[in-house]
């Protein structure tokens, strides 16, 4: 048996088992699994960010958390046809663990070094794209007892608590009897590190996932099992946790580390200011009528509100001395 185990280390163990012997597209869909113009436009979006750069003559085309490869296969067909310099300037980096779904990547993006960490990848100018990465980042939870606070471990299947210092967010002052307060510690580490790479190096990252725009109370932390919710402490690495993402609290790092902010902005606002719904038709109409409706029907699905749209979020980070990038204008 084992001993208690706090939370983050908790969901560290069960996702990396979980992506190690899972397709975990079996359990969830995902933005680029929905149609080939979400990649295409964050390929697009790259290319901009790569000309804002000064062009450079190589530079990393870096995603974490690629999934299926399906985003950076997109990207790289839409670049190549659109921008085909910076196509061919691009290394391809990929930041993944699991040796089952690089296997899939490596399918998809031949050309492709794997990379376990950010801390990994090479020096250099760097696009980086992540979609659905951060969500499956472990977090920290803490409860709200009387006037302490007490910090979520996980024994037996089970939450037990232990004595916690107030947590840093803003909520944690006003926090009621018994509010939960999550810290996405492992994601704010990895946008400290990716704003201090970028101002130092240059470049570029554009973040997607879901989460509230401001810092709330409140426990997001969920399980998928076989397509259907589950409880998230039993059968550590059979179910794919995540939790939203604080993106607040993620621009407030990243601003503390020198980089440049934009968004979050809602993801249909995004996608629709890049042109989602101009390139899902032109690539409608070279479809047979069956197949021009379901792409239709996907770029909907990823930008309407009470679908994908609101839900999901974009956050750019980059260096401070980038022009402007296209999709966060008021
Ligand atoms: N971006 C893809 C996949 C999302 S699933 C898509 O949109 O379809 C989450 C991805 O992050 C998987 O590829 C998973 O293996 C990877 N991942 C999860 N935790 C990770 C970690 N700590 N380090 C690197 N990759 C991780």
């Amino acid at each position: 048996m084992r001993g208690a185990e706090r939370l983050d280390a908790f969901m560290a163990r069960a996702n990396a088992a979980y992506y190690a012997s899972h397709d975990p597209f079996a359990d969830f869909t995902t933005a680029p699994e929905i149609s080939q113009v979400f990649g295409e436009l964050l390929g697009l979006w790259a290319g901009i960010a790569w000309q804002g750069m000064g062009a450079p003559a190589r530079f990393l085309l870096a995603e974490a958390g690629p999934g299926r490869g399906s985003l950076m296969a997109d990207a790289l067909r839409a670049l190549a046809q659109a921008l085909p310099a910076c196509r061919a300037a691009a290394a391809v980096a990929l930041i993944e663990t699991s040796p089952r779904l690089r296997a899939a990547q490596a399918a998809r993006v031949p050309e492709a070094v794997w990379y376990d960490d950010l801390a990994a990848l090479p020096d250099g100018p760097c696009v980086l794209l992540a979609n659905e990465f951060l969500d499956a980042l472990p977090i920290r939870q803490f409860r709200r007892q009387g006037t302490g606070w007490q910090e979520h471990f996980v024994q037996d299947g089970g939450f037990l608590t232990r004595p916690a210092p107030a947590p840093d967010h803003p909520a944690a002052a006003d926090a009621a009897d018994g509010a939960i307060i999550e810290i996405g510690a492992a994601a704010q580490d990895f946008v400290r590190a990716l704003a201090q790479r970028l101002c130092r190096q240059g470049g570029a990252a554009l973040l997607i996932d879901y989460g509230p725009e401001i810092s709330a109370a409140g426990d997001s932390l969920q399980a998928l099992r076989e397509g259907a919710p589950a409880d998230p402490l039993a059968d550590p690495g059979r179910a794919d946790l995540t939790a939203h993402v604080d993106f607040a609290a993620l621009a407030r790092v990243a601003r503390a580390a020198g980089a440049a902010v934009f968004g979050p902005v809602p993801q249909g606002k995004f996608l629709a200011a890049l042109g989602l719904f101009q390139r899902t038709d032109r690539l409608a109409r070279t479809q047979p009528p069956g197949r021009a409706m379901a792409l239709l029907d996907a770029a909907r699905r990823l930008a309407e509100p009470d679908r994908m749209g609101r839900l999901f979020k974009v956050l750019a980070v980059c260096h401070p001395a980038l022009p402007p990038l296209p999709g966060f204008e008021p």
